[in-house]
């Protein structure tokens, strides 16, 4: 699931107690905390490829920014606000951010994403139903989660 959102063999997505990280070369170009804050730092290179692979992981991750270049500079546009990113390294608070990030809910420890242990700490972006019981509220999972529930066929897209 992992290769498949951010393609390439230098891009992997990391995740630990901090948050899920999105690691190109040797940098954590993004950094999704738990509390919904977002780090991006350009590791020293400033590349299309850098850019690039912050963008990707906004839009998969539904994070409400963007980075783009204008006149030899970095910006990140966030909603209708501009900043300029001029230091390696660069926080956008939660609150700035369209959607702050909720924290994947799935707690099935034989979960093909996070084998062995019952918590996940991707940002959630689907919400699923149980089909086996009544279920009100659903369960918000990440996109591998949600992935890994639907296949155990308890769950299903929508309320009914
Ligand atoms: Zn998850
Ligand atoms: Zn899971």
């Amino acid at each position: 699931m992992q290769t498949r959102v951010v393609r390439g063999v230098a891009t992997a997505i990391e995740q630990d107690e901090q948050g899920t990280h999105v690691r190109y070369h040797s940098t954590r170009v993004v950094t999704i905390h738990l509390n919904g804050d977002v780090t991006l730092r350009t590791g020293g290179y400033r590349t299309n490829t850098t850019k690039c692979r912050m963008n990707q992981a906004a839009n998969q991750y539904g994070l409400g920014f963007h980075v783009y270049q204008q006149d030899f500079g970095w910006f990140i546009q966030v909603g209708k606000l501009q900043v300029p990113f001029i230091d390696r390294e660069l926080t956008i608070k939660a609150e700035m951010l369209r959607k702050p990030a909720c924290p994947c809910q799935c707690s099935d420890w034989i979960c093909s994403v996070h084998t062995g242990t019952s918590t996940c700490s991707h940002p959630a972006t689907r919400t699923l139903f149980r089909i086996d019981m009544e279920d009100q509220t659903g369960t918000a999972f990440c996109d591998g989660c949600a992935e890994d529930a639907m296949n155990s066929g308890l769950f299903r897209e929508a309320h009914q």
